[in-house]
């Protein structure tokens, strides 16, 4: 059975990272890389995705509408949507000009997508709306996505579950500890999540052999395969191996991270973008904007035109006041106390340590 191995670039260092990682470790997985073109993104971000090109191999931009009228397929949309702006509650941008396109991208084949959230975040990824798209987490400890997780545990596979580790678990002292486990039935005090994690400590690779061996009696494009690596993989990757593998590639650190130091009143400060995506992305926090309206000026007067009968990107205040000296200041004066927090707190004290997980968003971000 053909199944698809696809991973999205987004322009962001956790996809650059495992692209790399992949085929470094993997060189026979044959993975198809594409990005997702919306036309605003910042030449950083176009400059890490040619670099990154230049290592992997090809990577198929998807472009979701070719238009000439249009200077981006975001003003396609835009002007579809009556300039209504999209905002976290109205995402359309996602929507239209990314998943729709990837979906697209796929059809009807079965594909396991790579998604690289780190074993050091909290949260789930993207899962396909498709059946036949599966959505795999090399990064974490637990590779499967949250539906897979739990069916395979669920009671009223309790049975099945027991069978497969019965059939799979070498005889040992480990042995009675993992089927104690496993025959234990999920409680409102021994949920998904507790019993996954304590399969996990017993045997990664053995909790990963059993899922396979599930997934065989589904639908799953995993369960498709007759053999999948990733199976006896027990490494966990968090922040700083993500920056050594860009690094020692040769890749690179994208360029909008390069910390930038700033003054107001004799304090110093620093600031940079924290993620990629378009230049405009409403996720943005305050002094990325001011960020963009430094170091892009002409990108932040193009948002600022968007900006129209009403519409604005952050909430209770338009680019217009946003880029005012005063509100600047004041801005920048309040990323220098967190900054300055941050630092007696022996913690990070770059952006992206202090915003690094406001954000939830694997399909722009990752
Ligand atoms: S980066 Fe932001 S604006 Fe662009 S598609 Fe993603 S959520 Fe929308």
């Amino acid at each position: 059975m053909n199944v698809r191995h696809i991973l999205g670039i987004s322009g962001g260092k956790d996809s650059a990272a495992l692209a790399i990682y992949l085929k470094q470790k993997y060189p026979n997985l044959k993975i198809e890389y594409y990005n997702s073109d919306t036309g605003c993104e910042l030449e950083e971000t176009e400059n890490l995705i040619n670099r990154l090109e230049a290592y992997l191999g090809k990577i198929v931009r998807l472009r979701a509408v070719e238009t000439e009228i249009e200077p981006t397929p975001f003003h396609h949309y835009l002007k579809a949507m009556g300039g209504f702006l999209p905002s976290p509650q109205a995402r359309w941008c996602t929507k239209k000009m990314k998943l729709d396109r990837f979906e697209e991208f796929v059809g009807d084949d079965y594909a396991i997508s790579y998604v690289g959230i780190r074993g050091d975040e909290d949260r789930d990824g993207y899962i396909s709306t498709k059946p036949n798209i599966q959505a795999i987490f090399p990064f974490r400890k637990n590779i499967w996505s949250i539906d897979v997780i739990n069916k395979v545990l669920h009671n009223d596979n309790l049975e099945q579950l027991i069978d497969l580790y019965n059939k799979l678990c070498p005889e040992g002292w480990l042995k009675d500890d993992i089927m104690d486990v496993v025959m234990k039935p999920l409680s409102k005090t021994f949920f998904y999540s507790k019993k996954m994690n304590a399969l996990l400590d017993l045997d990664i690779k053995l909790f990963n052999h059993v899922v396979f061996e599930y997934l065989k009696t589904t639908d799953y494009p995993v369960g498709k395969l007759d053999e999948f690596p990733l199976l006896d993989n027990t490494d966990v990757l968090v922040k700083d191996d993500i920056f050594r593998i860009l690094r020692e590639s040769g890749v690179g650190v994208p360029a909008y991270y390069d910390e930038i130091p700033f003054e107001v009143d004799g304090k110093q400060g620093t600031y940079c973008r924290s993620r990629s995506g378009c230049y405009f992305c409403f996720f943005q926090q305050k002094i990325e904007w001011i960020w963009l309206l430094e170091q892009h000026p002409d990108l932040y007067a193009q948002a600022m035109e968007f900006e129209k009968d009403g519409y604005t990107w952050n909430q209770n205040e338009s680019l217009a006041e946003l880029c005012q000296p005063e509100r600047v200041r004041q801005i920048k004066l309040d990323i220098i106390k967190r900054q300055e927090e941050s630092r007696k707190q022996d913690k990070g004290t770059t952006l992206a340590d202090i915003l690094g997980g406001e954000i939830m968003c694997a399909n722009c971000f990752i």
